[in-house]
């Protein structure tokens, strides 16, 4: 790639949780024209997961929806927005503390959005009840 060219992509897909996977595979060959480590490349996907898997199963519910997703690349840095248009979240500082879940089958840990800001360099969340959630991520690859 060209130094210091910004570069972006754009991807919409239905709601459902295999497009989980779809989508991580997706920004992970985007973000390999970056040259990331292994490891760097596994932080993303981890990230992208678990912010494409919350759209899916709590702004959505696992019903029907739309998730849409950005990334973009220029010079070192990688870039990632995950949005939905699904039922949002009232306090998004409660919901990003580590082990808080709305979930009540016991199946959830509530450490989403703790991996997300483990892994990633910098984690912006904009949500609002009946306005869907934007997440916005950054990484430094090979800084
Ligand atoms: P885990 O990710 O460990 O399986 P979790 O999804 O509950 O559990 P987080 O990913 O940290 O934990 O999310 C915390 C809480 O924030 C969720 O339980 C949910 O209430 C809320 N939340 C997260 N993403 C969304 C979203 N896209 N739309 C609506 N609510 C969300
Ligand atoms: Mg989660």
């Amino acid at each position: 790639m060209e130094e210091g060219r910004r570069e972006e992509m754009r991807l919409e897909m239905e709601s459902r949780s295999e497009n989980e996977e779809f989508a991580r595979v997706v920004v992970a060959v985007f973000l390999s024209r970056l040259d990331p480590t292994l490891e760097e490349m596994d932080d993303v996907k981890t990230a992208v997961s678990e912010a494409v898997t919350n759209a899916v199963l709590h702004g959505y519910g696992g019903g029907k929806g739309t998730i849409f997703i950005k990334a973009a690349v220029e010079g070192k840095d990688f870039s990632v927005e995950i949005r939905d248009q699904g039922v949002g979240i009232r306090d998004v500082e409660k919901a990003m503390e580590p082990m808080y879940t709305t979930d009540l089958t016991g199946e959830r840990s509530g450490m989403g959005f703790s991996f997300m800001e483990a892994f990633m360099d910098q984690v912006e969340v904009i949500s609002s009840p009946g306005q869907g959630t934007v997440v916005r991520m950054k990484k430094r690859i090979g800084a």
